[in-house]
């Protein structure tokens, strides 16, 4: 029951749980993060949250936040039920929903500037809560690709024709998703080598789990000279899935404490499960940070 709200039932917070989770153990784990996130906090609810998950132990506030949060981004599938209770959905992909709830925290801003003085617009900076990697046949280096992403390149400018510069950087933090790309997606489409097609050309909706072993996933990234650390990643419990992407199946956060120990949050438990770290299991979301 919340004032104003009145009696809300939540359906399927798992996604929105997972991304918070980690949020709030990565600064636990992160000064520097934590510094970010508090910072955060006076002017956003998922910031706030974050902090008051590990410093407060009022659980009635968080939910009562959660739930504002959860209405700001979902307000538009609230479903009237008998007797003046309402019920939300939030059955969205883990990315969507670090879109939603992170578009105030982008994890990278990509720039560019443009050699003519007399140009309509110089200066354009576009931020991204995430960016989505593919694999092909389970294969890919991160730290490669993102070198790949990071270097600046020229470019012809649409607004004047002359050159223009454009390269990335990730701020506090980066969040990855992952897109497995099946052998079948090869098989249906003209290129020769799917591995030359731009990311932005295959639909990103289209993948097979992406099995790792927690093991195996990379615990540090340099990007532009600035080391970010492995702090969770969020993970897609749903069978065998194939084709598109669907958020149907069940999020839970799997999170790289500072004692190099893995934990799983998982909200339909009330406690922390501890994990072993040769543990394989389907990973859509990476998070790193300072
Ligand atoms: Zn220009």
């Amino acid at each position: 029951m919340v004032p104003s709200v009145g009696k809300v039932v939540l359906n399927n917070t798992c996604s929105v749980d997972s991304v918070l989770s980690i949020l709030a153990t990565s600064a636990a784990d992160s000064s520097n993060f934590k510094v970010y996130l508090s910072e955060m906090a006076t002017s956003n609810m998922t910031a706030r949250i974050s902090m008051q998950m590990i410093e407060d132990k009022n659980k009635t506030q968080i939910y009562h936040n959660r739930l504002l949060l959860i209405l700001e981004h979902f307000g538009s599938k609230i479903e009237l039920l008998v007797g003046g209770l309402k019920s939300v959905d939030t059955t969205i992909t883990a990315a969507s929903m670090v879109n939603k709830i992170m578009q105030k925290m982008p994890s990278f801003i990509e720039s560019s500037f443009c050699d003519n003085n007399l140009c309509t617009t110089p200066i354009l900076e576009v931020k991204k809560t995430h960016i989505s990697l593919n694999i092909f046949n389970g294969q890919i280096v991160i730290q490669n690709e993102l070198e790949k992403l990071f270097e600046s390149s020229d470019e012809t400018c649409s607004y004047c024709g002359e050159k223009r510069k454009t390269s990335m950087e990730a701020t506090t933090h980066m969040i990855i998703e992952l897109n497995s790309i099946p052998f079948d997606l090869e098989a249906s489409t003209s290129f020769t080598n799917i591995d030359e097609v731009p990311v932005e050309l295959v639909k990103q909706n289209f993948v097979k789990p992406n099995n790792w072993k927690l093991d195996n996933i990379p615990k540090m990234i340099t990007t532009n000279s600035k080391n970010y650390y492995l702090r969770g990643v969020i993970i897609f419990h749903g069978g065998g899935r194939c084709g598109l992407r669907s958020a149907t199946g069940h999020y839970t956060a799997g999170t790289y404490r500072g004692n190099q120990k893995w934990e799983i949050y998982d909200d339909l438990r009330s406690k922390v499960i501890h994990q072993v770290s040769s543990y394989k299991t389907d990973v859509e979301l990476l998070f790193y940070t300072v």
